[in-house]
């Protein structure tokens, strides 16, 4: 009989609010080791917390976004716990009555649907930084910045309901998407700012739920697959040979693609959570929820559902641009500055994603001038420049942020319209090529796009293509 693989993640996601949870520090990413503190988020007694609204803001969007229901009477917990990272040695974060509770999320996996169940999104904040250095004498020493202690973070628990790492994949893409389009987390897995915790078990089908073991902070999708399939195969080794799969947390090591165990799994009794005494419960009211519902930004499947209906894009490549919102941001300007929604579409899914491809530039790093490219989209529909240099002056706009002015002058990239200049250059392609004109003539009429080509070098690849082609049937059938 076949074994079954249960996963449930615990995600957490960095948001991305100017100040911290509990205090005005900045949340910015590094700066130099504790300069981003105050007395409040590194834990001096007598501070009190002062709760940034814009959290609760964000995590209600979230919410909206993914059908939670909000809790209306919210509090904070105290999660104690001594490590070197949290100078506090208690972490405010939510046990009782988190902020959102039971909602879902539709993932599609090998064209099959499926709705993975959430049980709870709850605010928190985050712990510092350790940072080892083996190289020191006796054997190390470990340095503590604090810089991100107090950084807001939502944890979003999903219920036991994936079957495969595929799922799980879909999933967090899925949600990284939503977070990034609700603006509420930039999602930079390799800076930290979305982590997730896989908890898996393995059983028989229509078995109750297995032993699970956890395993934290893994930061890449790649790493999250490998993992999942380690540890799945690690567990079924030790059932299959009659062992038991112990309850802990193992850390994953991807360099040797293996986890070890490092702690039995404690449980919520062992961290004596209590009430947070310094913090009121927070009264949710309907006036709050409406104005947040109002404002909630649109969402990629919202995006791609109105590209498609509005601007007559092929659903393909609504989802090429809804890839990250920095894109659609990308093509909703493009699109609205050149009145051309089509030809701006092309332009992304084309030009613009092939230069990506080749430069080896993430969607979230594209910093194009979105007014310079429907510049140049207006100067090759209004027939100033023509396709060729269209992709050359794209191109120069996407390296270097060229001004499409002067590089089409610079470059002398504007289109020949003119007849007296064009026909000079036919004759001379038609005098220089005598025997291919001849072969023409007699009836081979596949010479002609060499012919063309040949006009079109002379004219330094800018010559008007209707005009071109034109005069060159012209004098082609002229002398014969
Ligand atoms: P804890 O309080 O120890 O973090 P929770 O009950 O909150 O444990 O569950 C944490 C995560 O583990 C959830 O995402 C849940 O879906 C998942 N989970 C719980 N039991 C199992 C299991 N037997 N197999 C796989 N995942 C599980
Ligand atoms: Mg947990
Ligand atoms: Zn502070």
């Amino acid at each position: 009989m076949k074994w079954e693989t249960v996963i449930g993640l615990e995600v957490h996601a960095e948001l991305a609010t100017q100040s911290k949870i509990f205090c005005g520090c900045t949340t910015a990413f590094g700066g130099e080791p504790n300069t981003h503190v105050c007395p409040v988020c590194s834990g001096m007694p007598g501070t009190l917390p002062d709760l940034n609204r814009a959290v609760v803001e964000y995590a209600i969007r979230l919410g909206l976004a993914l059908d939670f229901t909000i809790t209306k009477h919210c509090k904070f917990d105290r999660k104690n716990y001594f490590y070197p990272d949290l100078p506090k040695a208690y972490q405010v974060s939510q046990l009782y009555a988190p902020i959102c509770r039971d909602g879902r999320m539709e993932i599609h996996t090998d064209g099959k649907k499926k709705t993975i169940g959430i049980r709870q999104i709850h605010m928190e904040e985050d712990a510092g930084k350790l940072v080892h250095d083996p190289h020191a004498p006796k054997g190390g020493r470990t340095f503590m910045d604090f810089n991100r202690c107090g950084v807001p973070l939502l944890e979003i628990v999903s219920q036991p309901d994936f079957r495969s790492s595929a799922e799980v994949i879909a999933y967090l893409e899925k949600l990284r998407e939503t977070l990034l389009y609700l603006g509420i987390s930039d999602c930079k897995m390799q800076e930290g700012s979305m982590r997730a915790d896989v908890n898996l078990s393995v059983r028989r089908p229509g078995d109750e739920l297995g032993v699970r073991t956890e395993m934290k902070n893994l930061n890449s999708f790649k790493a999250i697959g490998r993992a999942i399939e380690y540890e799945a195969s690690r567990q079924i080794a030790v059932l299959e040979s009659r062992g038991k799969v112990m309850q802990e947390t193992r850390r994953w090591d991807d360099d040797a693609g293996k986890s070890f165990g490092m702690r039995s799994k404690e449980n919520a009794q062992d961290y004596r959570y209590f009430p947070e005494p310094d913090l009121l419960p927070l009264e949710i009211d309907d006036a709050w929820l409406d104005r947040i519902k109002a404002n909630l930004p649109e969402l990629a499947h919202e995006k791609r559902e109105r590209y498609v209906r509005v601007y007559g894009l092929s659903e393909s490549e609504a989802s090429v641009i809804t890839v990250h919102k920095n894109i659609s941001d990308l093509f909703e300007n493009v699109a609205h500055n050149s009145g051309e929604p089509l030809e701006s579409a092309h332009l992304i899914t084309g030009e613009i994603m092939r230069l990506m491809n080749d430069t080896g530039t993430l969607p979230e790093e594209v910093r194009t001038d979105a007014n310079k490219l429907s510049f140049v989209i207006s100067l090759v529909l209004g027939g100033a420049i023509n396709r060729n240099a269209y992709k050359e002056v794209v191109e120069a706009v996407f390296t270097k942020n060229a001004d499409p002015e002067s590089y089409i002058a610079e470059k002398g990239l504007m289109m020949v319209s003119d007849n007296t200049i064009i026909t000079e250059a036919v004759t001379a392609v038609l005098a220089a090529h005598a025997d291919e004109a001849a072969d023409y003539r007699s009836g081979k009429e596949k010479v002609f796009g060499f012919l063309m080509g040949q006009v079109m070098k002379k004219l330094g690849g800018t010559g008007n293509p209707e005009v071109t082609k034109k005069t060159l049937q012209e004098l082609l059938a002229q002398s014969r």
